[in-house]
């Protein structure tokens, strides 16, 4: 029987082993971690944003990468990943954003059936095995038994990008394609937090959530909220934001999104009488105390004329020190260049290796578009490799 392995049993790699065995390959995952899937799992913790439910087109159009992902992703998009769910006795719901989560929120269920499905295909899931090279067509790996060697016929890799190491994605793997002559991009964190080193009287602000607020950089501008942290700022919008920030763009905040900037001027020009600053605020703007705080820290001396102040709790400029470590982030961009895969996801210089997953080099907001993406491209790989190996096998037998 045509013998087929899957290194990596992330979201990617356990759709392509899925693939592979309901092709009728033996199928083999190896993982480095005890168990599988350890960042999907932790991914639910907040509640797993399986993909969003929007027309195709806007969809596709924030993955970031070849046309060849967008039309990967086509294939496999939002109505097809909670159909997905839903065969595996998961139903979904669609929060008010759009995005889709499982009606458990959680991945543990989800995850759940889907083993005893793989399982039920015969999938054998070697754990606690970690890639550490390839020699011909053996690849290698370090388990709790010793070092151990497997010669599949046809091989997927998905070992993720290069944050949350702790859960098995640590971007190592990286050297061992460079080995064998593959190049990879560095490593960018997307979807990440920012340092900001606070002054001390933000620190009884740590942890609360700034909302609503309106994020501005460049032409772009996100409302929603993020949270203060004693790193820096982090959250839904701030990560929306994240890669124009990355790339240098100036970040501003709108802390009254819902007011126009006449409106606040007007607002802050009603008798103040002998109330304090921070009192005037509060009365006239309804600003809670983590926004007041923010509009101090970043706007102090604060103006006294109201027009400047306005303009100023519309466009507050937040000062930061760049990007969280990129082991924080939520995702990576670079990786495996596309220029080193064939159209089935299969690298040029390792003839029956494909890959697959976030250890490509695209990138996407958070929002389900990361799920979707390493659901979308496992299913192609697996299906490519299935075809690769089975006519493989067909020419050797001719
Ligand atoms: C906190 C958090 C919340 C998130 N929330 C969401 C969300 O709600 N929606 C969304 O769309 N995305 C979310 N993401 C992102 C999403 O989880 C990832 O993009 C996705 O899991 C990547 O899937 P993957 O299969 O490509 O890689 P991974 O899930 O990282 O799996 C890779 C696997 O490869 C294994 N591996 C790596 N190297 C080796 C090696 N050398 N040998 C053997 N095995 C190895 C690892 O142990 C791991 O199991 C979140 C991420 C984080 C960190």
């Amino acid at each position: 029987m045509t013998q087929a392995l899957v290194i990596g049993a992330g979201p990617a790699g356990l759709m392509a082993a899925g693939e592979l065995a309901r092709a009728g390959l033996s199928m083999t995952i190896a993982d480095a971690k005890p168990s599988p899937a350890r960042k999907f799992l932790m991914a639910g913790k907040s509640g797993l944003n399986l993909t969003k439910a929007e027309p195709l087109d806007e969809f596709l159009s924030q993955i970031l990468g070849p046309e060849h992902l967008r039309e990967i992703v086509a294939d496999f998009g939002p109505k097809a990943v909670q159909n997905w769910a839903r065969e595996l006795g998961q139903d979904v719901f669609t929060g008010s954003s759009g995005r889709v989560f499982p009606k458990a929120m959680k991945a543990s269920p989800l995850l759940r059936a889907w083993l005893a499905e793989l399982d039920s295909l015969g999938v054998q899931i070697r754990r606690g095995w970690y890639w550490t090279g390839i020699d011909g067509r053996d690849m290698k790996f370090v388990t709790p038994d010793g070092d151990q060697t497997l010669r599949p016929d046809v091989t997927v890799l998905a070992l993720g990008g290069g944050s949350w190491s702790r859960l098995g994605s640590d971007g190592k793997w990286v050297s061992i394609l460079a080995e064998n002559g593959v190049t990879c991009t560095s490593f960018l964190p997307s979807n990440m937090g920012f340092v900001v080193n606070w002054s001390d009287h933000m620190q009884r602000h740590f942890g609360v959530p700034i909302k609503p607020v309106r994020l501005h950089v460049g032409d772009m501008s996100v409302v929603g909220e993020f949270v203060v942290s004693s790193h820096g700022i982090e959250g839904s919008a701030v990560y929306a934001v994240s890669r124009e920030v990355r790339n240098g763009a100036a970040l501003t905040v709108d802390l009254t999104p819902d007011r126009s900037e006449a409106d606040v001027k007007n607002r802050l020009a009603k008798p103040r009488g002998k109330a304090s600053l921070t009192n005037h605020l509060r009365k006239t703007l309804k600003l809670d105390p983590a926004k007041i705080a923010l509009l101090q820290e970043f706007g102090r001396p604060l103006p006294t004329d109201t027009k400047v102040l306005a303009k100023l709790i519309k466009v507050l400029p937040i000062r930061h020190q760049g990007p969280r470590p990129i082991d924080e982030a939520i995702s990576t961009a670079g990786g495996l260049s596309f220029d080193a895969l064939d159209n089935g996801l299969m690298i040029k210089a390792l003839p029956g290796v494909f890959a697959a997953g976030e250890m490509l080099d695209w990138d996407a907001p958070t929002g389900g578009y990361l799920l979707t993406t390493c659901l979308a491209t496992g299913r192609y790989a697996g299906r490519a490799a299935a075809n690769w190996a089975q006519n493989q096998m067909a020419e050797t037998r001719r």
